[in-house]
C-alpha cells in the first residue's frame, strides 16, 4: 500500500502532483455546492490535509456522507491550492476508499477538549489527538538528538542489563524478579531459597546502569547507555513513573567540572535540537499547554546556568522568608519545594548544585578533601526541579571500600566494582537524566504521565 506521508505534501507543496494518502478523518464538513471537506490526519505532523470530495465520487452518497472522526481512509487525488482559509493547500480526491468505521456514538475522541485524565483511560486512542501525537513526534526527535550529540562526540552507546543482581543505589527500592510460584516459595532455614530461583541468585529490575558503564568507560573512554529504568519507590507525584527512560553518560579521565560541562552543553544541545526540528509541534505546546515553553527554552540555549555549592544553597534558603514544609538545615536532602524555589523565585533559571554531604549521596561518589561532602552535581530546572543527577566517581580503592562499609553495604557484593580502583583507576564521572523530566521540561507538560506513552506508576500497569 504506497502512500506519501501528510508532513511530506505540505512541506513540499508541489500543486498538481498526484498522491496517495491515508490516515484517519478527524472532521468532514458538507458544502451545499455538492461536495464534502474531510480533514485526514495520519500522525506524520500537527496538522492534517483537506480533502475535496465531489459528489461525482462514486461512493459519495453511500460513505463519504458516513465519514465521521476517527474513520480510517484512503484518498487518492490530486493537490490544488486551497482558497480557503488555514490551509494552502488541498487534496481534490478522486477515489476515497474507506478502511475502518468509527461510530460517533461510541468512539470516544470527540472534536471537544478531552481532559489528560480522562485521556490517560483511553491510552489506546489518546495518540490520536493534536497534545499526544505531538508529544510522540517530540520524544522521538529528542532521542535523535540524544544519539546525535553522543555519536558525534565518539561516546559509544552501551546496552546495560536490564535485569541486575546488583542494587546500584545501595538502598533502591528495586522490583523483584523471580520465576517463583507465589503461593509456594522454596525455603530454607526460615528464609527464600534463591539457590532454587531462575538466577540462583536475587534479581531485579534495574534502577540504573551505572555500575556498567563505568566498566566500559575504563575501557572505552566515554560510553553513554539509554534504556528503561525502574523505580519500586511509592510516589504518585507529577515527576516519578515506575518505568521511566534514563541517559547516562560515563567519562574516563574526567572530573565534576568535565561532567557539569558536559551536562549543560547536552541540555542546551537538546533545547535547539527541538527549537529548529519540532517547530509546528513547539508552536502547539506554546498556544495550548504552557506559553511561555518556546521563550523557556530559547533562554536556556542563550544564558549561563547558575552554578552554586549545595552550602551556599543551604545559606540561601534559610535565609528566604518563604515557609517550608520541610525544615531547612544543613546535611538535609533537599525537597522539590526547596529545588524550586532556587530555580524559580532566586535566580530564575536552572542550577547546578554540586558537592553535597556525602550522608545523603551515594557510597560512589568522590569524597571531597573537607572529608564530608562528594563530588555530586545536580541540574535543577523551573517547574521541575531534579533533572539530573551525577558525580564523580570515587576512584581510590580504599577510601571506596571505607564508603561502602558506612553505608551498611558488603564490599564483597561489590567486588568486580572494587577492582576496576584496582586495575587502572583512572578519575571519571557521568550522570543519570530522567528522559519524562526532560521532555516535560521542553514541552510544558505538567504531569510526567502524560510524556511517556504508557505511564506506569503505583496502581497502574494498564495498556
Ligand atoms: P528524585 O529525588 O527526584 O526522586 P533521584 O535523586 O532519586 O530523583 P537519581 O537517582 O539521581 O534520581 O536519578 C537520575 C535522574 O533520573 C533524576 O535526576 C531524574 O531526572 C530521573 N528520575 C529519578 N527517579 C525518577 C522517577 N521515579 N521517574 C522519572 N524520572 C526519575
Ligand atoms: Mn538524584
Amino acid at each position: 500500500m504506497k502512500r506519501t506521508r501528510i508532513a511530506e505534501i505540505l512541506s513540499s507543496d508541489k500543486v498538481g502532483a498526484k498522491y496517495t494518502v491515508m490516515g484517519w478523518v478527524r472532521t468532514r464538513r458538507d458544502s451545499k455546492g455538492g461536495f464534502s471537506f474531510i480533514e485526514v490526519n495520519d500522525g506524520s505532523c500537527l496538522s492534517g490535509l483537506q480533502i475535496i470530495a465531489d459528489e461525482k465520487l462514486s461512493n459519495y452518497k453511500v460513505e463519504v456522507l458516513k465519514l465521521q472522526t476517527g474513520c480510517s481512509i484512503k484518498a487518492v487525488g490530486t493537490l490544488a491550492g486551497s482558497p480557503g482559509k488555514g490551509q494552502k493547500v488541498e487534496l481534490q480526491a478522486e477515489e476515497i476508499e474507506v478502511f475502518g468505521w468509527a461510530d460517533p456514538a461510541v468512539y470516544p475522541l470527540q472534536k471537544k477538549h478531552h481532559s489528560f485524565e480522562f485521556l490517560r483511560t483511553i491510552a489506546h486512542l489518546r495518540p490520536r489527538t493534536n497534545t499526544f501525537s505531538a508529544v510522540a513526534r517530540v520524544r522521538n526527535a529528542m532521542c535523535r538528538a540524544i544519539h546525535n550529540f553522543f555519536q558525534d562526540r565518539g561516546f559509544i552507546y552501551l546496552h546495560t542489563p536490564i535485569i541486575t543482581g546488583s542494587d546500584c543505589e545501595g538502598a533502591g527500592e528495586m522490583f523483584k524478579v523471580t520465576t517463583f510460584d507465589l503461593d509456594n516459595i522454596p525455603r530454607k532455614d526460615g528464609h527464600i531459597d534463591f539457590v532454587r530461583d531462575f538466577f540462583g541468585d536475587p534479581a531485579n529490575l534495574t534502577v540504573s546502569g551505572q555500575l556498567e558503564a563505568e566498566i566500559y568507560a575504563l575501557a572505552m573512554g566515554d560510553v553513554y547507555t539509554f534504556g528503561p529504568t525502574f523505580r519500586a519507590e511509592d510516589s504518585n507525584t507529577s515527576r516519578h513513573l515506575a518505568e521511566f527512560w534514563m541517559v547516562e553518560p560515563e567519562m574516563a579521565f574526567c572530573d565534576l567540572e568535565g561532567d557539569v560541562s558536559l551536562a549543560v552543553e547536552f541540555l542546551k544541545y537538546i533545547f535547539a535540537y527541538v527549537l529548529e526540528n519540532c517547530t509546528e509541534d513547539m508552536e502547539f505546546f506554546n498556544r495550548f499547554i504552557d506559553s511561555s515553553v518556546i521563550e523557556t527554552l530559547e533562554n536556556q540555549i542563550s544564558q549561563d546556568f547558575e552554578n552554586l555549592t549545595y552550602t551556599e544553597g543551604i545559606e540561601i534558603l534559610s535565609k528566604a522568608k518563604e515557609k517550608f514544609q520541610f525544615p531547612i538545615k544543613w546535611g538535609v536532602d533537599l525537597q522539590s519545594e526547596h529545588e524550586r524555589y532556587l530555580c524559580e523565585k532566586v535566580f530564575k533559571k536552572p542550577i547546578i548544585l554540586v558537592d553535597y554531604p556525602k550522608e545523603i549521596k551515594s557510597f560512589y561518589m568522590k569524597l571531597n578533601e573537607d572529608g564530608n561532602t562528594v563530588r555530586a552535581m545536580d541540574v535543577l530546572v523551573p517547574k521541575i526541579g531534579e533533572i539530573i543527577g551525577g558525580s564523580q566517581r570515587e576512584d581510590d580503592y580504599d577510601i571506596l571500600v571505607e564508603r561502602i562499609k558506612e553505608m551498611n553495604l558488603n564490599p564483597d557484593d561489590y567486588w568486580w566494582y572494587l577492582e576496576l580502583r584496582k586495575f587502572g583507576s583512572t578519575p571519571h564521572a557521568g550522570f543519570g537524566l530522567g528522559f519524562e523530566r526532560l521532555i516535560q521540561f521542553v514541552t510544558g507538560l505538567s504531569n510526567i504521565r502524560d510524556v511517556i506513552p504508557f505511564p506506569r506508576t503505583p496502581g497502574n500497569v494498564s495498556f
